[in-house]
């Protein structure tokens, strides 16, 4: 492997001076699940890691006193997938991060680094678009805040400039009586990176013709991480079993999946049905129930 130095900032505007530096040969290294094999495979040539987890606040998960979860770039996945209000309040990001590989590895691989990495794939992105989260980001210019759903550009691509880091992900208050969802396909019961994900949140809604509103994302079938806009749709206006099979065509029609070693884009467009369907009728099965 070839060497490359390793610096750790104390602060912020030190990190982003590190990485303006070095003419774009500078990465952050988080958990280094990703960075770590890219390098050593070749894909990547940085003169320079610069660990961004002694930055203040990147590991740190807690609720906002406006009621929003904030978590640190630099948290891991099992610090969300473990957290009692993540448990208790946005249990779908928890299962998102708890399908994460092994436990070991969830030791070290933060939420942050796997956004960043812009994988299709990335099992902590459905459902933290599904509760519509926030990224937040610093930089040569300062703060900035996307929505997650802006973040992502392409495989391997994101909107961080030379210079910027995520920071953290703010995620808000889901709406009362929320039911979500995360349904992942490998080629492995566990451990294995997602060939399809779905994840599904409903929620009782007065003013939907259906009684329920919906917010629904897709992983591994596009190039970017997606909200499955029109199946959304069909379900507030028909969660009948009709309703929910037409949804879950949709969801289906808004993939753009390739084929590649780990399965076929008719298979991955198939299961996004599948799943779809068995994540809606889940929730709506436990909404019931409440
Ligand atoms: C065996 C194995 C199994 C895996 N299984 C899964 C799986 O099931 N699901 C899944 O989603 N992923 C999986 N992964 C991929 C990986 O573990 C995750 O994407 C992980 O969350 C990456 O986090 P990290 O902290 O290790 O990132 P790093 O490797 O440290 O960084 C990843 C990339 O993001 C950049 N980066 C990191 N943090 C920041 C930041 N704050 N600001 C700007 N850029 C940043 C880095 O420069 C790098 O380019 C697996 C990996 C391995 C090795």
């Amino acid at each position: 492997m070839q060497p490359f130095d390793y610096v750790k900032p104390k602060t912020l505007e030190e990190a982003s001076a590190l990485l303006l530096q070095h003419n774009g040969q500078a990465r952050p290294f988080a958990g280094c699940t990703d960075l770590l094999i890219r390098i050593e495979r070749g894909f990547l040539h940085p003169d320079v890691v610069v660990d961004i987890k002694a930055l203040p606040g990147m590991r740190e998960v807690a609720v906002q006193p406006d009621g929003h979860l904030r978590i640190g770039a630099a948290a891991t996945m099992n610090q969300v997938a473990l957290h009692p209000a993540v448990l208790e309040r946005w249990p779908l990001l928890a299962e998102g991060c708890a399908s994460v590989a092994s436990y070991q590895l969830r030791n070290r691989a933060t939420v942050g680094g796997n956004l960043c990495n812009a994988s299709p794939a990335a099992d902590s992105a459905p459902a933290l678009l599904c509760y519509e989260a926030v990224a937040h980001i610093f930089g040569p210019a300062g703060q900035r805040s996307v929505p997650l759903e802006q973040f992502f550009l392409g495989p391997g691509k994101t909107v961080l400039e030379r210079g910027e880091l995520l920071t953290a992900i703010t995620v808000p208050p889901p709406a009362p009586g929320a039911v979500g969802h995360f349904l992942k396909l490998g080629r492995t019961a566990v451990g294995d990176i997602s060939v399809v994900s779905v994840a599904v949140l409903g929620w009782p809604d007065l003013g939907a013709p259906s009684g329920t509103s919906w917010h629904i994302a897709l992983g591994a079938v596009a190039p970017t991480p997606i909200r499955a806009a029109e199946a959304e749709r069909l379900l507030g206006q028909d969660a009948s079993p009709a309703g929910v099979e037409a949804a879950s065509r949709a969801a289906a029609a808004a993939a753009r999946p390739i084929d590649d070693i780990r399965a076929s884009a008719a298979y991955r467009t198939d299961m996004v049905r599948v799943l779809t369907r068995r994540g809606v009728e889940r929730v709506l099965a436990e909404m019931r129930a409440s």
